[in-house]
């Protein structure tokens, strides 16, 4: 028997793909939260500056890790970390 090869999907989707920097999955760019590191803070993306991606699900279920990594990463101040704490539980309850 013949298999099908469907070169649509093996030739591959044309989807924009970025990294979650907290579990280093591929997603989507449509789907992942865009932040920038700003002046030692973590901010959403102002289409200005060194910007990274989160995926939803480390973003509802890895606040430490997220706050361990980025302070790791760009130098975080404890206290900025705090801040960005509430953003990232605000994107929780919105969905
Ligand atoms: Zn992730």
């Amino acid at each position: 028997m013949k298999k099908q090869l469907n070169s649509d999907t093996i030739q591959g989707s044309k989807e924009p793909t970025r990294m979650c920097v907290i579990c280093q999955g591929r997603f989507s760019q449509q789907i992942l939260h865009r932040f920038q590191a700003k002046d030692g803070e973590i901010v959403k993306y102002e289409k200005l500056g060194r910007s990274f991606y989160m995926c939803q699900r480390c973003i509802k279920n890895s606040e430490k890790k997220i706050k361990k990594i980025l302070i790791n990463k760009f130098r975080i101040k404890s206290k900025n970390i705090e801040e960005f704490g509430k953003i990232l539980k605000e994107l929780c309850t919105n969905g």
